[in-house]
């Protein structure tokens, strides 16, 4: 493959839960309903929805991505986080030190993270084989160009993440900002810079 093509999939604002986050939220052992799987086996989205509140205003219904992890993670873009009125910075999803935090309700009860909320780093997970072939590894930085018929857009500053799969995998992450610049929704880019 000579061109490094890479399907964009855009994410929403959505929520990660620790089980004992989930547990305060929902009740004790609560399990959640699977709405969507998330392509790339990343888990899945949730047919629940909770609120986040922040000092200006509130999103009264947001996905939760499951399976649960170790912190709890709030994932909104730039216009979100204006709308909420937190401040929050552009990370790879996991590096939490230093974010801020926000209110949570559930149907069983409300709790206070004290940090946890990003504006995730757009980034393209791939697979082995496109790690080998491509000549990219974890923490690299690319630009990715995608074609719309009005907003083409080049991306710069887009970390690889490389999964162990032997499936071909080259899925790259935007939030609903990253969509709109570019007039798009779902669809294919190319990887255009090393
Ligand atoms: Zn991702």
């Amino acid at each position: 493959m000579d061109k490094k093509e890479v399907f964009v999939d855009v994410s929403a604002r959505h929520i990660h839960l620790t089980r004992e986050d989930q547990d305060v939220l929902f009740g004790k052992g609560y399990e959640l309903e699977v709405h969507k799987e998330l392509a790339g086996g990343g888990g899945f989205a949730s047919k629940e929805q909770i609120a986040i509140v922040g000092p200006r205003s509130t999103f009264p219904k947001v996905r939760i991505l499951g399976p649960c992890r170790k912190e709890s993670q709030v994932e909104l873009s730039k216009t979100d986080a204006r709308a909420l009125g937190v401040d929050a910075p552009v990370r790879i999803s996991g590096d939490l030190a230093g974010t801020p935090g926000i209110k949570l309700v559930g149907p069983a009860g409300e709790l206070e993270l004290d940090h946890g909320v990003i504006v995730a780093k757009r980034h393209v997970h791939i697979g082995t084989k496109q790690s080998e072939e491509w000549g990219l590894k974890t923490g690299d930085v690319v630009a990715v160009r995608v074609d719309t018929p009005d907003r083409s857009l080049i991306f710069g500053d887009t970390e690889i993440r490389v999964q162990k799969t032997e499936e071909d995998l080259a899925l790259m992450h935007i939030d609903t900002d990253e969509a709109n610049a570019a007039g798009m929704g779902p669809q294919s880019g190319f990887i255009v810079e090393f």
